[in-house]
């Protein structure tokens, strides 16, 4: 494959998509991480279909859609504890500038106001988005320096990495260790911090990086402790990625404010969600001039098409068990893949339930990396893509995110195809 040759999807059903020419793709992505139930699923295609003929766009600023309503209420039923005021918006990097906006003026405007807690604190190799308030709290080099004369900073927070760990740090130890060096950046920015902004469990956009388990939950003590916000973005792992409909349910932690985007949708219309708990959202109750609203409107919040397709999506998470499969379908996924864990170029095989990095690296005794301009993930890729698989790199780690509804022998086909692209790309032999 050419490339820069254009890849033109002209159709796609369940997990695979058809090109222009023919071409039938396994969707090992889920179309950037959105298409949880694959697609043209007859139930979100009715449920689109059927708002189609009632109404497909209003404003919501000063008034409502009742499909709409009906996906707020939803929302603050699926969610984790008592999040339950939500602001619509069209894509994930707005949810996250809508939560730090909140954030900030929660701090404000609250009884007992905080002033000077207007920073944020974000982890090493944060990724939030592309809009310049999500891009400040990046911290992804290729992503993010070139901006940074037009950024603001934030508080930079470790990378936790499992794979990585200091010498001195243990598995065990991995996680309280982590949370000791943000807890010291929380005393040295004591009363200045508004919220911590992290991806729970797994940092995507970052590599697939993956948190030692229990590191989330130290973290929300630590806010409680500080009294600090916990922005958690759920815009990747949200929506049965991990195996539970929110990530942050893994270890029973509820942020103040939860920010959801792709699998919102099940990837079939723009709509993100940022979702409050009370006592944040209390702090913006109007007095009588107004003044305490949050001055914060997307055109397309809460349309209409987007909210039916948002509907159907969470009732087929409800009336079925594609949630409950989620974990047996990452193990025989994991299997599958195992035969990589001995190459010696596979350094890890990472991430939470069927979000899977497979990291490429050039010396397992060091981890060092390939050079970059050797461009090892993308061309694993591209020979995925002439086996009929559609996967995409983050540098050199390989990422599968499959669609839940994903069978067996799909499964199989994608790792077939990630397992022969990597041999192909880089034989044993030669890079030992
Ligand atoms: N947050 C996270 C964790 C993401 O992975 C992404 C997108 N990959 C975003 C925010 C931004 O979402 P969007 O591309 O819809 O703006």
């Amino acid at each position: 494959m050419a490339d820069f040759e254009p890849l033109v999807i002209e159709s796609a059903e369940g997990c695979w998509l058809t090109t222009t020419d023919g071409k039938r793709l396994f969707d090992g992505v889920s179309s950037l991480w959105c298409n949880v139930h694959g697609h043209r699923h007859p139930k979100i295609d009715a449920a689109v279909a059927d708002q189609l003929k009632r109404v497909a766009h209003i404003t919501t600023l000063g008034m409502s859609a009742d499909v709409t309503d009906q996906l707020a209420e939803k929302l603050a039923e699926i969610t984790p504890g008592e999040l339950s005021h939500i602001f619509f918006s069209s894509d994930g990097s707005s949810s996250v500038e809508a939560a730090m906006k909140m954030a900030f003026q929660y701090w404000q405007q609250k009884t007992n106001p905080c002033p000077n807690k207007t920073k944020f604190l974000a982890l090493g190799s944060a990724y939030h988005g592309d809009t310049t308030g999500s891009v400040s709290l990046g911290g992804i080099k290729y992503f993010h320096q070139l901006f940074a004369p037009i950024l603001f900073e934030p508080v930079r927070g470790p990378i936790p990495c499992s794979y990585r760990l200091p010498d001195s740090v243990s598995s065990e130890d991995a996680a309280n260790h982590y949370a000791t060096e943000i807890e010291s950046l929380l005393q040295q920015h004591h009363g200045s911090i508004a919220a911590i902004v992290m991806e729970p469990l797994v940092q995507g956009a970052a590599g697939m990086i993956t948190h030692p388990v229990g590191l989330l939950k130290m973290i929300r003590d630590l806010c409680d402790r500080y009294d600090v916000l916990l922005i958690c973005d759920e815009v990747a792992v949200g929506f049965g990625r991990t195996g539970k409909l929110f990530a942050c349910e893994h270890e029973s932690v509820v942020p103040d404010i939860l920010c959801m985007g792709k699998g919102l949708t099940a990837g079939y219309l723009p709509m993100a969600a940022t979702i409050a708990r009370p006592h944040v959202y209390e702090a913006f109750l109007a007095d009588i001039a107004d003044s305490k609203q949050f001055f914060h409107g997307h055109t397309f919040g809460g349309n209409p098409l987007a909210a039916a397709a948002a509907i159907a999506s969470i009732d087929l998470f409800e009336t079925t068990d594609i949630l409950q499969q989620v974990d047996a379908k990452a193990t025989y996924l994991r299997d599958r893949l195992r035969p990589l864990a001995d190459h010696p170029n596979v350094g890890d095989i990472r991430g939470r339930g069927l979000m899977v990095g497979i990291e490429m690296i050039a010396d397992q005794s060091t981890r060092e990396p390939f050079d970059s301009s050797m461009l090892i993930g993308k061309k694993i890729c591209d020979a995925a893509l002439d086996q009929g698989v559609w996967i995409r790199p983050l540098t050199d780690v390989i990422v599968a995110m499959p669609p839940l509804c994903s069978t067996e022998s799909e499964l199989d086909f994608l790792a077939d195809a990630i397992i022969d692209s990597i041999e192909q790309v880089v034989p044993n032999e030669v890079c030992s």
